[in-house]
C-alpha cells in the first residue's frame, strides 16, 4: 500500500463572534459599497481589480483642509502635490477647488499645464530642472524653488536670455526634531547655508526673490515639528526684510501631514494615532502670528498638502483568486492585486474588508498578489474572516502615492474609475493592454528572422 506523505500537524486559532478584550474587529465589517455605489456592479462593470475614486470625499478633505487653515490665518493658499496622485481627473478635482499645483519634474509641470494651470499657479520643485524646463517655468511666470547652488548659478546663467526675471524660492531644510532629517534636498538653516543662498539671490539682481519653502517630511506626527520649522523659515523671512530689505511674499510649509492610515507594525490604528489638519493648523499658524509682522505684511501661507487630502479617497476591489495552507500552518489568500498595484503596502497595513456577507470564523491570514514575487504581500499577516475564491474584498486608503508609483511589473495596470457627487461612475484611466506596453518597444531587424 501507497504511504501517505507525511503532513506536520498544526493547530490554528479559530476566531468567532464580534469583539472580544483581545481587540476590535474593524475590519470585520463587510464593506458592499462605496459612496453608495455597488461594489460588486462595478467589479462586473470595470473588472477587478479595479481602482475606486470619491470626488466626494477628495472635495470634502479639500475644504476641510482650506478650511482648518482659513479660520486661523488670513492668507492660505494649497498646492496640489502632483506626484501624490497625478490623474487628471484628480488634479482637476483640487484646481476646481482653487488650488495651485505643486510639481517636481519638467513632465509633471506640462501636466499642470495641460490641466490649464495659469503659469504663476505653479511652484516648480525638485532637485532636477533642465534649461529648456527653466526657460519654460520662468517664462509662464511659474515659482521656481532653488534646490542647490549649482540650479542657483544655473539660473543666474540662463537668466539674460529669458523673457522674464525669474520669480525664486529656496529650499530650506533644518533640523526639526524629527530624525532621520531630510537634508538632502534645499538648503541648510543651521550652518548658514541658506542664508547664503539667500544672499547670493538678491545681490545677483536677476531674480526676483519671493518666498521661502521647506517639506520637512512625508507622514509626519509631530506638530511641533512645523513649529520650529515656521520659527525658522520666520526667521530668514524676518532677515531677508531687515537685512536684504526684500521682503518675502510667502512662506511655504510643504507638506507632509499624515492620512489616517496606519503605518506597520504600529499598534494603534492610524485613525487613533495621528494628529488632526486642526492640530496641524493651530501649530503653524500661531507659530506664523507671532514672527513680529504686521497685519498688512503677513506673509501668504501655501501648503503642499499631498497623502492627507487623497489617501482615503482611494479603494482598491480585487477578487481572491485562491487558499492555500502554508508549510507552518498558516492560512494565505491570494488576490489579484498586489503589491504592483499597492507599493503603499510597504509602509501601511492597509485595512481590508470583505465586500459581501461572510461567515463569523475568522484567522490570521497572510494575504499575497498575484505576482509570481516572494515581495508580493499586501498584507503579512491579518485576521480576516474565510474568504472563498472569487469573493471580493476593498482595500481602503489607497489614494495617494499607488496610482504613481504602481508598476507594470509581471501584470497590466487595470482600470480607474471615479465616482461623481450624484453617484456616477466614470473611467479615468483605462486598464492598459499589450499594444500599449510594446507601442514604445523596438525590435532591430537581425531579430525578427526566425
Ligand atoms: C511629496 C511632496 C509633497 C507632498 O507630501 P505629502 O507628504 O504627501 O503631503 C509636498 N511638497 C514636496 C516638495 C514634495 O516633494
Amino acid at each position: 500500500m501507497k504511504k501517505l506523505p507525511y503532513e506536520s500537524p498544526s493547530i490554528q486559532k479559530m476566531n468567532a463572534g464580534l469583539m472580544n478584550k483581545f481587540g476590535s474587529r474593524t475590519e470585520y465589517e463587510p464593506v458592499r459599497q462605496i459612496d453608495g455605489v455597488s461594489v460588486h456592479s462595478m467589479m462586473a462593470q470595470y473588472g477587478s481589480p479595479l481602482f475606486v475614486l470619491s470626488e466626494r470625499t477628495i472635495r470634502r478633505n479639500y475644504q476641510d483642509a482650506v478650511r482648518a487653515f482659513t479660520t486661523r490665518y488670513p492668507k492660505v493658499q494649497f498646492a496640489w502635490s502632483y506626484k501624490t496622485n497625478y490623474l487628471n481627473a484628480v488634479c482637476r478635482i483640487f484646481h476646481q477647488e482653487g488650488s495651485w499645483a505643486e510639481v517636481v519634474s519638467g513632465f509633471e509641470y506640462r501636466k499642470a499645464l495641460g490641466n490649464e494651470v495659469p503659469g504663476n499657479r505653479i511652484i516648480f520643485n525638485g532637485p532636477e530642472k533642465t534649461n529648456a524646463e527653466l526657460e519654460l517655468a520662468v517664462n509662464n511666470g511659474s515659482l521656481i524653488h532653488i534646490d542647490h547652488f549649482d540650479e542657483l548659478f544655473q539660473l543666474i546663467e540662463l537668466s539674460d536670455t529669458l523673457k522674464k526675471k525669474p520669480r525664486v524660492a529656496i529650499r530650506v531644510n533644518m533640523d526639526t526634531g524629527v530624525y532621520p532629517m531630510w537634508d538632502r534636498f534645499g538648503f541648510n538653516y543651521e550652518n548658514g547655508q541658506a542664508w547664503s543662498a539667500l544672499t547670493k539671490i538678491v545681490e545677483s539682481g536677476k531674480m526676483e526673490l519671493t518666498g521661502l519653502h521647506c517639506h520637512i517630511g512625508t507622514f509626519m506626527l509631530s506638530t511641533d515639528a512645523y513649529a520650529t520649522a515656521v520659527k525658522k523659515l520666520g526667521d530668514l523671512a524676518w532677515k531677508c526684510k531687515t537685512q536684504l530689505n526684500n521682503p518675502v511674499q510667502y512662506i511655504d510649509l510643504g507638506g507632509g501631514f499624515p492620512s489616517s492610515n496606519t503605518l506597520r507594525g504600529s499598534f494603534l490604528p492610524g485613525t487613533d494615532s495621528v494628529p488632526s489638519v486642526d492640530e496641524f493648523a493651530e501649530a503653524i499658524t500661531s507659530g506664523l502670528l507671532k514672527l513680529g509682522f504686521g497685519a498688512d505684511e503677513l506673509p501668504l501661507l501655501i501648503l503642499e498638502s499631498g497623502r492627507v487630502l487623497v489617501d482615503d479617497a482611494g479603494y482598491l476591489l480585487s477578487t481572491v483568486i485562491a487558499n492555500k495552507r502554508l508549510s507552518d500552518g498558516r492560512r494565505a489568500i491570494i488576490l489579484d492585486g498586489g503589491v504592483n498595484l499597492l507599493f503603499t503596502s510597504f509602509w501601511y497595513d492597509h485595512t481590508i474588508t470583505p465586500a459581501q456577507d461572510f461567515t463569523h470564523h475568522s484567522e490570521d491570514q497572510a494575504l499575497y498578489g498575484p505576482l509570481c514575487m516572494n515581495i508580493d504581500v499586501v498584507r503579512q499577516s491579518v485576521n480576516l474572516p474565510l474568504l472563498n475564491r472569487g469573493d471580493k474584498v476593498v482595500v481602503h486608503k489607497v489614494g495617494a502615492y499607488n496610482l504613481t508609483q504602481w508598476m507594470q511589473f509581471i501584470q497590466m495596470r487595470p482600470n480607474v474609475v471615479m465616482i461623481d457627487e450624484q453617484g456616477n461612475t466614470h473611467l479615468v484611466r483605462e486598464a492598459e493592454n499589450l499594444e500599449y506596453i510594446e507601442q514604445l518597444e523596438r525590435v532591430p531587424e537581425h531579430l525578427m528572422k526566425r
